[in-house]
């Protein structure tokens, strides 16, 4: 068939999703299904845990909007909240959870005339300095909003960590601290909803962090958020295609656009049909590796729109036909970003359409 494909282990999201509900026993889990699920399909991933979780999470109003038009009806969190007034019509009739993390929302949430109310959780910025409300302006800002008509109350309250993949960094130890002052800084407490700070980093590797509600992504889809594989986590996704040929190349002899490699001596090369069209990077360094009959062979010469060539060595018996493996079972995307420089999360992420999404299992 020889096209680009992203094979998709249901078996292995099922897994990890069992698995991180036994790690946090006691918290609801929103499972983050933003950027088309981490490139694994938000549809086939939503239908899938549907049953399992207890809510999703996404970044954007549209994502959370095509969640609910294929008939997911679990809560849905947007993360990075509304941008526009009108959006608020959206929040409200596709019944959505809105991250609310500045002032000027407030505006307008205090300004929005309608009978219905909104579930929001409040962005406390505990040191991500990204999104979210200033430590000395946070009490304020949540009375304030507390006092919107159209907030559903209680509210909930969220915040995010910028380093939890660090192990021995004192920065998650000092976010919780920052997210645990404010909570006490409330008077009435009966404001408090459900209180979240884990994503993946936190789930794995922060217990104190599990709270009422966690939010993990990349290790739905059996990906760590550290440098290394988790061992209990099972990668779900496999992104592979097909020699379209085998060439015999001689040694001396480049390959490629730009030349930039050299054979140092007579070998078979194979002609895969995937490329930077399908989402694989453009810039690797050299003999970075692929699967192919079990055996690991490196890239070839520069990485094209639709082809890759990898060097098969003389002895080759590999034929057209034959699976190319980029990453998946027998190569952890996580080695190929350790390889590479660009983190799994971006790995997976800037796959594109082209790539056909088929599920297994
Ligand atoms: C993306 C995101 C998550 C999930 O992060 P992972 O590291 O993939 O688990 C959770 N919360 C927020 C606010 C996010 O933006």
């Amino acid at each position: 068939m020889s096209i680009a494909v992203v094979e998709i282990d249901r078996k292995a999201i099922l897994h990890n999703v069992e698995y991180l509900k036994e790690i946090v026993p006691d918290s609801e889990l929103i499972a983050i299904v933003k950027a088309n699920a981490y490139s694994h399909g938000i549809k086939g991933i939503a239908e899938l845990i549907h049953d399992r979780v207890d809510g999703f999470g996404v970044a954007r109003l549209t994502e959370a909007m095509s969640l609910r038009r294929i008939g997911i009806n679990k809560p849905i969190v947007i993360l990075e909240g509304f941008f526009l007034r009108d959006n608020i019509w959206f929040l409200i009739d596709f019944n959505l959870q809105t991250i609310v993390h500045s002032p000027w929302q407030i505006d307008l949430l205090r300004d929005f005339a309608g009978e219905s109310l909104i579930t929001v959780w409040f962005k406390l910025d505990t040191g991500m300095h990204r999104l979210g409300f200033n430590m000395d302006e946070a009490l304020s800002e949540f009375n304030r909003l507390a006092n919107c008509p159209v907030v559903r109350k209680p509210i909930n309250i969220i915040s995010h960590f910028s380093s939890a993949d660090e192990l021995t960094s004192q920065q998650t130890l000092q976010q919780i601290k920052l997210f645990d002052d404010f909570i006490a800084s409330i008077q009435n407490k009966s404001l408090i909803g459900k209180c979240s700070i884990a994503a993946s980093g936190g789930v794995l590797a922060w217990p104190m962090s599990h709270r009422d509600a966690v939010r993990p992504g990349i290790a739905l889809y059996g990906v760590s958020p550290f440098q290394t594989p988790v061992a209990e986590l099972q990668p779900a996704m496999t992104f592979k295609s097909e020699l379209i040929t085998v060439r015999p190349h001689k040694q001396g002899e480049t390959v490629g656009y730009g030349q930039i490699w050299t054979s140092s001596q007579d070998t078979k090369l194979g002609v895969v049909a995937l490329g930077y069209g399908d989402g694989y990077p453009r810039s690797i360094p050299e003999n970075t590796p692929v699967l192919i009959n079990g055996r690991r062979v490196p890239i070839v010469g520069r990485v094209s729109m639709d082809m890759i060539v990898i060097d098969l060595g003389n002895e080759s018996q590999d034929k057209p036909g034959d699976e190319v493996i980029f990453w998946g079972k027998g190569l952890p995307v996580e080695e190929i970003a350790t390889l590479t420089g660009i983190s799994a999360y971006e790995l997976l992420t800037r796959l594109t359409t082209r790539a056909k999404i088929h599920y297994i299992n």
